[in-house]
């Protein structure tokens, strides 16, 4: 178990663990992480600005924003210790937070709220499956469907009334554990997508 570090650059606490050159450890909370990351690629964090709530018909989502390689990530979710009701938008460097909002807020009202599974226990025809590694399961993995966890046994029971069909699917990254811990090599970190060319 890792010890509880608070962040380098103010009093929250550390979620972000990189090892620098020199072999010290840098620890950031998530915000700081982000606007870390932003100094190192030349961009303006203020553009990816978003409100930390948004509600849509009468439900609330909590908003986070991640600053990835490729470009900006906007998680939506539901729920304090587990968030198992997420989606995500993940929008190039050069959209701005408040268009990125608006998509994440699509997403939300067409794929999120109205049930994945519906009154006779069908497949909405769109929906949203969310695949979670499980600790607890024996397979280490869990689908969520509505909030509510499916193991590997009741997840393939579901599809079985879908042979003869295509499901057709767009995958996104799933908000990370709230509790999660991350850790980094600065080097790898910052040298982002050229690391992948070998
Ligand atoms: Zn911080």
């Amino acid at each position: 178990m890792m010890l509880l570090h608070t962040c380098d650059q103010c009093t929250q606490e550390a979620d972000h663990h990189i090892e620098k050159a020199d072999h010290s450890v840098m620890h950031l909370c998530w915000d700081c992480y982000n606007a870390y990351l932003c100094e190192h690629m030349g961009l303006d964090i203020t553009k990816y600005a978003h409100p930390k709530t948004i509600t849509i018909g009468r439900q609330r989502f909590k908003v986070k924003m991640e600053i990835y390689q490729d470009g900006v990530i906007y998680y939506a979710y539901k729920g304090k210790q587990d968030a198992l009701q997420t989606i995500s938008f993940t929008a190039p460097f050069a959209m701005d937070g408040k268009l990125a909002i608006e998509e994440l807020k699509q997403r939300i009202s067409k794929l999120l709220i109205p049930p994945t599974i519906m009154e006779d226990g069908l497949l909405s025809p769109l929906g949203v499956i969310g695949v979670e590694y499980d600790e607890e399961s024996y397979d280490e993995l869990a689908f969520v469907l509505d909030g509510e966890r499916y193991d590997y046994d009741e997840f393939l029971e579901l599809l079985l009334d879908y042979r003869g069909s295509n499901l057709i699917y767009i995958a996104e990254p799933r908000l990370p554990a709230l509790d999660a811990q991350w850790f980094g090599n600065e080097e790898q970190l910052l040298s982002g997508t050229k690391d992948e060319d070998l």
